[in-house]
């Protein structure tokens, strides 16, 4: 019997690898920050020196093969400071995947253009060529490309895409740090790559952010416009002296990192090569296993990903593959089974609760416009009613772990027929 009818769980008591992962080394980077006294690139340090951000900014472009970072406080604002870099503003739009996390399509209405959302590819969830071509106007001033979950764009071609239409490419990468396309990190491709350092990413630093580019004059603009107008000093600051100066070629906000959030940064950098090889070996064997479960399978990754980068591994299933049950009715089995959570993808944002821009006076006149697009997207509730989600740090632990996640599929799958089952006595209980 399935555990979520009351039955034994496939795994016991034994416990999921913890995420984010810590131990004493972080402890000594944060406390060094704290003891500092410089808890903000706005402030001074005693001692002199740059900033722990600027610091962590370096590292993370050295990290990526890019000639500049800028650390900032969210990977949304930097979204928002790299369509301004760009000069995106009224007037403009720009093609968002309809399947994402809420944010490239806010960080549009914020800069004051219109985000058009398209359909994306069935099996990878990401955006393809001819989705991007079905958005295209006259108006196009930007496309965001996400590399979602476990794979990539295909970042070659919607390279060579935008240039050939002198339109800009950013790459949303807060799904795929590190992750390479024939050798290149993925966010040196656009004119500007973005990442979410936020507590559950693969590069965890709990809210945080960071923009990467070979362009210095974007990354001027984008220094200016995260720190209110202001850009670094050219060398590092001596001691008593502020590294910020007032410099106001372009307005800005204030979306600066926090030192205390750079210290662990500048401890967790470090770590993510050997994370990223320690969940590949266990998606290869989760693979090896899914090949032999008819009807599931993993995500597509194209054949010039040298290295991807798992920020939630998804299983897809083949309709019928769990008989009537619904996504939702085999992850809740699974989950159930594993002590673990097991998830659908978001659903696509025009069905969603978060992008709701007619509840903003300042984005209020965007709504009709976005909600006129009224385009197909099969391909987005394809990918989201037929993939099966778990966090990354399900494949940090050990090889014991993937054949429990194996063991449960099989039984979910051999009793699918009785999750779908609406009448049974046990569902209903669960439901009540
Ligand atoms: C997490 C995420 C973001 C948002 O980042 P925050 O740091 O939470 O602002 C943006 N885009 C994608 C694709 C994400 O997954």
């Amino acid at each position: 019997m399935l555990a979520i009818h009351g039955g034994a769980p496939v795994r016991g008591a034994r416990d999921w690898p913890v995420w984010p992962q810590y131990d004493v080394r972080t402890e000594t980077e944060l406390l060094a920050a704290l003891r500092s006294s410089r808890w903000s690139v706005s402030w001074y340090a005693p001692e002199g020196g740059k900033s722990r951000e600027r610091l962590f900014g370096e590292a993370f472009a050295r990290y990526n093969g890019a000639a500049y970072g800028v650390s900032v406080d969210h990977g949304s604002s930097a979204l928002v400071i790299a369509l301004e870099a760009l000069g995106v503003g009224p007037g403009d739009e720009v093609i968002v995947p309809a399947l994402t996390w809420v944010a490239p399509a806010t960080a549009v209405l914020r800069v004051g253009a219109l985000p058009v959302l398209v359909d994306v590819d069935p099996e990878s969830g990401c955006l393809a060529l001819d989705q991007v071509r079905a958005g295209w106007s006259a108006r196009t001033r930007a496309v965001i490309a996400v590399h979602l979950a476990c794979t990539v764009a295909p970042i070659a071609e919607l390279t060579e895409l935008a240039r050939a239409a002198g339109v800009a490419l950013i790459e949303d990468c807060s799904q795929s740090h590190g992750a390479r396309w024939d050798g290149r990190a993925v966010g040196t491709f656009g004119d500007i790559g973005v990442f979410s350092l936020g507590a559950a990413k693969s590069l965890a630093a709990g809210e945080a952010g960071a923009a990467i580019t070979d362009d210095p004059e974007l990354y001027r603009r984008m220094l200016m416009l995260r720190a209110d107008s202001r850009a670094y000093t050219e060398s590092a600051p001596a001691p008593g002296e502020y590294e910020l100066v007032e410099l106001g070629e372009i307005m800005g906000g204030n979306y600066c990192m926090s030192e205390l959030t750079a210290g662990i940064l500048l401890d967790q950098l470090p770590r993510l090569d050997d994370q990223h090889a320690r969940r590949e070996i266990r998606a290869r064997q989760l693979e090896d296993g899914l090949a032999r479960i008819s009807g599931l399978s993993s995500i597509p990754v194209p054949a010039q990903v040298d290295r991807r980068a798992i920020y939630e591994y998804g299983i897809r299933f083949e309709p019928g593959a769990f008989g009537a049950a619904s996504v939702e009715q085999v992850a809740a089995a699974l989950s159930a089974e594993l002590g673990t959570r097991v998830y659908p993808p978001r659903v696509p944002l025009p069905s969603g609760t978060l992008l709701r821009p007619q509840t903003k006076p300042r984005f209020s006149r965007l709504w009709d416009a976005v909600r006129a697009t009224g385009r197909d997207f099969s391909g987005a509730h394809h990918y989201r009613d037929h993939t099966l989600l778990m966090h990354h740090s399900v494949l940090l632990g050990e090889r014991g772990d993937i054949d429990d996640i194996l063991t449960a599929l099989a039984k979910v799958r051999a009793s699918a027929e009785s999750l779908s089952d609406a009448d049974s006595p046990a569902l209903k209980g669960i439901s009540a």
